[in-house]
């Protein structure tokens, strides 16, 4: 489906930047645009409104699909999926609380206390940990 397919459906369309606009949402009473509507680069058409209807509701309130959001031939031009899902930010914290984990589970071994299975089974828990942290960050693990 284009994208003019759908902005021919809603009331109060505004073009608000490239690829972008906002429109008066059909799903609910909608008084002031409160629907955002955007084009990515691969053909995929972002729908959010901001009073929270789901993409479902307005969709069905157009008499569209979800599926209608997706370009036709998704099958030849999909792109490899976003390789940062997660905030950069939210994975290096998480890392430093597992860092931190392992550096206390380290002091006490070099106390010279035997780490028991279940700390030690959490070591390597975190080690896995880390390095998906790598892959999220868009690196290879
Ligand atoms: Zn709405």
């Amino acid at each position: 489906m284009s994208i003019e397919n759908l902005l021919s459906k809603l009331q109060g369309v505004k073009k608000t930047g490239s690829g972008r606009w906002m429109a008066r949402c059909c799903a609910h009473d909608d008084r002031s645009p409160s629907l955002a509507i955007r084009e990515v680069e691969d053909g995929r058409i972002l729908i959010k409104c901001f009073a929270g209807c789901s993409a479902d509701d307005v969709m069905g309130a157009v008499g569209m699909e979800l599926k209608d959001l997706m370009p036709e031939n998704v099958g030849f031009q999909r792109k490899r999926p976003d390789p940062r899902p997660f905030n950069p930010y939210d994975v290096l914290a998480a890392m430093i609380n597992d860092a931190t984990v392992i550096l206390v589970l380290a002091k006490d071994m070099q106390k010279g206390r035997v780490i028991d299975e279940s700390e030690s089974l959490l070591l390597a828990k975190l080690i896995g940990r880390l390095t998906m942290a790598v892959s999220l960050a868009g690196g290879r693990g």
